[in-house]
């Protein structure tokens, strides 16, 4: 094993393979070719690691405002200069196509653009005079050491929801990236050198569960933040509020998009088609279910499999329009899912199993996969299916389609599609949901709103980026303080009773 195709941990700005000897493999998923080992830490390399991020953190929360963003201003060009490098490692290890990689990078620099504004963002408030002669101001200070822990769909803009905010409230961040496309994190690494962060302000732990125990035990670690399938959600949640620490657990998501006689039928097709099958299905945002409101669904189903038809699905560096899965046990866990729901009798409109590729033949490929008449207790409605595979449900009302939706055991993202603003309004309302889009597919929100679902898609209350990012990264204080002027006010004197202010 070379170093060269060794992807190991950083800390201290620079690269450390680690003690453990233990690696994992990682494929490129267009040609199934194993391209690196990752190392995988054990208890030892994540307390170097750990205690790097320690060392650093008293000399940055002390750096100056001034001084943290124009580390942070920095990272951004040098970041918006050398996105396609980015993108083309993330096609590389996930197989997303370039086009979406890229999409994926300029996401993720919005929050970096957010955090740039942390002198704003951070600003406390102030009362002069609540009592004589007695003023009160609030301030926000950073946590310390926070830990970052990432999914595979999202191996560059995942963690950036998260360490451009924390860095820039003055922490120190360790960030463990998937073990599936471990490299995009460990190149944003490099670049975060280059802007000039000082060593130990930003570092990456690679490896399995470990790892993440390590980050989660450790008393040194102050918060979590987690992207993941909701059963590694939950068990992070409870196992880090165990350990004492402030915790954002993000889990996963089965996304309803309902459509309304009066939709527009071509735009909600278009959506449903880049939103069912963009990233082939591998997103947190994917539509996976379309529910058909009335007499309608025969004309839409037809509408999204005649645009489906004409996707060009291979190796993501050929224009195609979607790509691989991201391993062969997870496309083969996929097809299972469509085997089982044309056996439990649900109409396979598209076959995505026979879907022509443009690429090797080791590749992980499935083609997009439609489904029409689909009930609730098919194990493709009830599983998060995490692939390109749509199904279409049908509901005669909108009461009906809205009680299926609200209990859905997830609650990330939802979209109706409509042309009656009263119609719209009222889902708003009524949809137990946390990110809504209105004739818009996939809602997620800009930089300074926050991201995050309800029920089974987050747990802990508080959302990634926006004012919820820079509340989770920091500590709040209010000082009450009393500088009397002697010429006009009393200094005091015994009062035993509780203060009150006049
Ligand atoms: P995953 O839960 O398998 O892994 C996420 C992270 O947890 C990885 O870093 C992994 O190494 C670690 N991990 C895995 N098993 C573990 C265990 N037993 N103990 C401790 N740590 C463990 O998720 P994934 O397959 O990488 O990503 C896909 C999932 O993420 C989907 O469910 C998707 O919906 C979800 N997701 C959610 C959001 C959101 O915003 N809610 C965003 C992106 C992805």
């Amino acid at each position: 094993m070379t170093e060269k195709t060794t992807i190991g941990h950083w800390l201290d700005n620079s690269i450390h393979i680690g003690g453990s000897g233990r690696f994992g493999d990682v494929t490129n998923p267009a040609t199934g070719e194993v391209t690196a080992q990752v190392a995988f830490a054990d208890e030892a390399d994540a307390a170097r690691v750990i205690a790097a991020a320690k060392a650093a953190a008293p000399g940055w929360a002390a750096a100056s405002l001034t001084t943290r963003t124009k580390v942070l201003f920095r990272f951004r060009e040098l970041l918006n200069e050398r996105k396609e490098e980015l993108a083309a490692i993330i096609t590389s290890e996930h197989g997303k196509v370039l086009s979406d990689a890229l999409g994926e990078v300029s996401r993720g620099l919005e929050v970096v653009e957010f955090a740039c504004g942390m002198p704003h963002l951070l600003k406390g408030s102030h009362s002069e005079g609540v009592s004589t002669g007695v003023d009160l101001h609030s301030k926000r200070q950073p946590l310390g050491v926070v830990g970052i822990i990432s999914p595979f769909n999202f191996p560059a803009m995942v963690p950036m929801w998260f360490y451009p905010i924390a860095i820039g409230a003055g922490n120190t961040v360790v960030v463990k990236p998937s073990e599936k496309d471990p490299s995009a994190v460990l190149w944003t690494a490099e670049l975060w050198k280059e802007a000039g962060l000082p060593d130990g302000v930003f570092n990456v732990l690679q490896g399995d569960k470990v790892a993440v125990d390590a980050l989660l035990d450790s008393p040194d670690v102050k918060s979590i933040s987690f992207v993941g399938s909701t059963p590694i959600a939950r068990y992070v949640f409870e196992r880090a509020s165990q350990a004492g620490k402030r915790v954002q657990a993000l889990g996963g998501a089965k996304n309803h998009m309902l459509v309304l006689p009066d939709a527009d039928l071509d735009l909600a097709a278009d959506a449903a088609v880049n939103a069912g099958y963009g990233s082939a299905g591998e997103r947190c945002m994917a539509i996976s279910v379309v529910v058909a409101v009335g007499p309608i669904a025969d004309d839409l189903v037809d509408r999204i499999a005649s645009r489906t038809k004409t996707l060009r699905i291979g190796d993501g560096t050929r224009g195609t329009d979607m790509g691989p899965l991201v391993t062969l046990a997870h496309r083969d866990r996929v097809a299972s899912f469509v085997e089982a729901g044309d056996a439990a009798g649900a109409k396979l409109v598209i076959d995505g199993r026979e879907s022509p590729v443009d690429g090797e033949d080791n590749g992980f490929w499935l083609g997009p996969t439609l489904f029409d008449h689909v009930t609730p207790d098919m194990s493709i409605y009830t599983e998060e299916i995490f692939g390109p595979v749509l199904s279409v449900v049908r509901a005669e009302t909108y009461d009906e389609a809205v009680e299926l939706i609200n209990a859905n055991p997830y609650g990330n993202g939802v979209a109706i599609f409509t042309n009656n603003g009263g119609a719209a309004r009222k889902f708003e309302v009524d949809v137990e949901v946390g990110m809504i889009g209105v004739n818009v597919p996939i809602p997620v929100p800009m930089a300074y709103y926050s991201f995050g679902g309800w029920k089974n898609s987050l747990f802990g209350d508080t959302h990634a980026h926006g004012v919820e990012g820079i509340h989770f990264f920091t500590r709040g204080k209010v000082i009450t303080s009393r500088w009397a002027d002697p010429a006009v006010s009393p200094t005091g004197g015994l009062e035993l009773a509780f203060p009150t202010h006049d």
